[in-house]
């Protein structure tokens, strides 16, 4: 029988939105060491603002964020989502592309009004059109790139905030024994540096596929108990293999919640806090 004290914590958790499904997790999160944060939608807030769009070959403005939007709305991607919006909000009728194929963490490929399209990461869009064609100068921001008929078709400058908070949360942690806390990110290594400045990381993993997420997860496991942390469909696979996986918010992907062992059911970092500091109090009744 399950103690009386863990079936208690699971309850006091669920109060503050932390769902941990059953008492081998309630436990496993009490004794994490390591802890392993996706960026985009888990470090930052997820809700990333066009900063701009820079228009390539024959397109305009408004059509680099049309395809690039009328493709995105295949993905859950929290940018994809937000390049959506805004084609939207800014009047766009987007059409129903006539074929898509989703690289997780990467971007979309597919086919809009006839045309060849792709969107993602500029690497993923550079491997299918020859070259991304984005700028130097913005190798510390989050960019997405569109290629149109095997041409680079131009990019989106993306703003990502930190999640506000993020240095107390993260003091905080290492105050309840998670001594280790590294980023794991598909985005390329300046815009990971760029966003983790001053946080004090004790590593910065970048240009992560979903099968090296999950290598270094295993990597990690060698020395440590391991949680990782994170919304995306590139992320369940590295959820499933930490000791402990938690996907962020209601927001995550239903891919991400089904492989975690604990899902924040809103979506707000710091709940960590008290999902740990309750797991911690119900083990040391119960044991
Ligand atoms: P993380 O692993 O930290 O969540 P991302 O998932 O943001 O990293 O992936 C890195 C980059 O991939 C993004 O900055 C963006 O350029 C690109 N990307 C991935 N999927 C998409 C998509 N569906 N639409 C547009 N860009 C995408
Ligand atoms: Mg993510």
């Amino acid at each position: 029988a399950v103690p009386v004290a863990l079936v208690a914590g699971l309850s006091r958790a669920a109060h503050f939105g932390v769902l941990i499904k059953g008492a081998g997790p309630l436990e496993a999160l009490a004794r994490i060491t390591t802890l392993i944060l996706d960026k985009t939608g888990t470090l930052t807030d997820g809700r990333p603002q066009i900063v701009s769009i820079t228009a390539q070959g024959a397109l305009t403005q408004d059509e680099v964020l049309y395809f690039a939007a009328a493709l995105d709305q295949a993905s859950q991607h929290p940018i994809a989502q937000a390049i959506v919006a805004a084609a939207k909000a800014g009047g766009a009728n987007l059409p129903v592309p006539q074929s898509i194929v989703e690289t997780p963490g990467e971007g979309v490929a597919g086919t809009v009004d006839g045309r060849r399209v792709v969107v993602g990461g500029a690497d993923f869009v550079a491997a299918k059109v020859g070259s991304a064609g984005t700028d130097a100068a913005m190798a510390g921001s989050v960019i997405v790139a569109l290629g149109v008929d095997g041409k680079p078709g131009g990019y989106l400058v993306m703003a990502d905030a930190l999640r506000p908070g993020t240095a107390q949360l993260l003091a905080g942690l290492r105050g309840l024994g998670v001594g280790r806390i590294l980023l794991a990110t598909g985005d390329r290594r300046a815009v990971a540096d760029a966003v983790t400045q001053g946080l004090q990381l004790d590593a910065v993993h970048a240009d992560l596929t979903p099968d090296r997420k999950v290598a270094l997860v295993v990597a990690e496991h060698q020395t440590g108990r391991v949680m990782m942390v994170g919304d995306g469909v590139n992320d369940a696979p590295a959820l499933a293999a930490a000791d402990i996986g938690v996907a962020m918010g209601a927001r995550s992907a239903a891919a991400s919640a089904e492989a975690a062992d604990v899902v924040l059911l809103v979506d707000n970092l710091d709940r960590l806090l008290p999902g740990i500091e309750i797991a911690q109090k119900a083990r040391q009744i119960a044991v």
